[in-house]
């Protein structure tokens, strides 16, 4: 393990030195998780494009103007989880942009048309479609919420998740990425993930590296994401998302993240957070995600055989196949595991409401999923 002061010290560190950092973050990895490499099968439904807040590295969220602002109908969203039910998906993804009603007319008056005043109640209305309906479970990605809003919407989803992306108050000055974005105030994102630790919800959070933070930055977004599970015990993983510069956006230009820039950050997260935390690095943002093996991961995220990545819509997902055969090549197994970490699982009327615990697919002695499927294809079950 490192202390915070170690992990600053390798900011500059040669590359004897971040060899021998991912070396000890494989080792933890290994003694923690074994040879097992996760991923769930999931459907990925962005539910509204729009949002309030105007992050200057997102390509997802579309103006009221654009003509391409969107909320999914219900129609459409039990037409795509039905298509990944059909190919052993598990896990349906609800993203979103965050409270586009309190800042559009256009995104209130549809709400309306729909029957609902916020987009949480139709989510929750979503979500409850889907446990009707399939057997599939939600995982909720809505953004900051208050405790009401997350007791509501454990009652319908077996896992929520937010970014925490950064703990620094620097990034929303003028000219920095979340400039004017009222949901990226980082005491705001850290309320969302302490109440979620109160209601006890299997939670995801992580960093997004390369948006103008430092170093240190970085290191204490960690281990503030790190406090708040030792506190509540709920985080069951962290993501280190690598940022991608996309043209079009006010970061176009922007320098990203090299892959040892991410080898580096991996492997000093594995080494700062709790052991039992999953950590997730996404296989289609670097060409040469393999290193991520190396440098302590033990999870893929969430991948689709059916739906795109819509918030990198230009960067499809390596194929099921080909991550199981670059894990096999270095001696690890891919396996399915739900929305749900196993760790949870097993303790689920603490995690899980009655509903969910009765809806959720079936699941191994060791937690993983039941049915499995390691390829694009409906191929086993096992
Ligand atoms: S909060 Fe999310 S959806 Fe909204 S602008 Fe920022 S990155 Fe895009």
């Amino acid at each position: 393990m490192l202390t915070r002061e170690d992990a600053i010290a390798m900011e500059n560190c040669s590359s004897d030195a971040l060899n021998a950092l991912c070396k000890s973050a494989a080792a933890l990895r290994d003694q923690t998780w074994s040879t097992t490499m996760t991923y769930s099968r999931k459907v990925f439904i962005p539910l509204t494009n729009m949002c309030r807040d105007t992050c200057s590295y997102c390509t997802f969220v579309q103006h009221p103007d654009s003509g391409k602002a969107n909320i999914m109908g219900r129609e459409k969203i039990l037409a795509e989880v039905l298509q990944g039910q059909k190919v052993g998906c598990k896990e349906v993804l609800f993203s979103l942009g965050e409270k586009p009603e309190k800042r559009y007319r256009y995104a209130k008056d549809w709400l309306a048309t729909l029957g609902h005043s916020t987009m949480v109640d139709y989510l929750t209305e979503a979500c409850e479609m889907v446990l009707s309906k399939s057997l599939m479970i939600p995982h909720v990605n809505a953004g900051t919420l208050t405790y009401d809003e997350l007791k509501q919407l454990k009652s319908v989803s077996g896992s929520m998740g937010m970014m925490l992306e950064c703990s620094s108050d620097r990034l929303m000055k003028k000219g920095m990425p979340h400039f004017g974005c009222p949901d990226k105030v980082p005491s705001v994102r850290l309320k969302t993930l302490h109440d979620a630790g109160l209601l006890d919800i299997p939670f995801t959070t992580g960093i997004l590296i390369g948006i103008g933070e430092t170093w240190e930055e970085r290191i204490d977004s960690l281990l503030a994401i790190n406090e708040l599970h030792l506190a509540h015990g709920h985080i069951q993983e962290v993501i280190v998302q690598n940022f991608r510069a996309k043209p079009g956006t006010a970061m176009e230009n922007a320098n990203e993240p090299d892959v040892n820039d991410m080898r580096k950050t991996l492997a000093v997260a594995r080494l700062l957070l709790h052991p039992s935390i999953s950590l997730q690095a996404p296989p289609n943002l670097e060409e040469d995600y393999v290193a991520y093996i190396g440098s302590g991961i033990n999870d893929w995220g969430g991948i689709s055989p059916v739906t795109k990545d819509f918030i990198n819509p230009e960067r499809a997902w390596p194929q099921i196949e080909s991550i199981a055969s670059t894990c096999a090549n270095l001696g690890y197994q891919l396996q399915e595991r739900l929305t749900v970490y196993p760790r949870y699982l097993k303790a689920p009327t603490r995690y899980l409401t009655p509903r969910l615990q009765n809806a959720m697919p079936s699941w191994r002695s060791d937690g993983l999923a039941k049915d499995q499927h390691v390829s694009t294809q409906l191929t086993c079950g096992a």
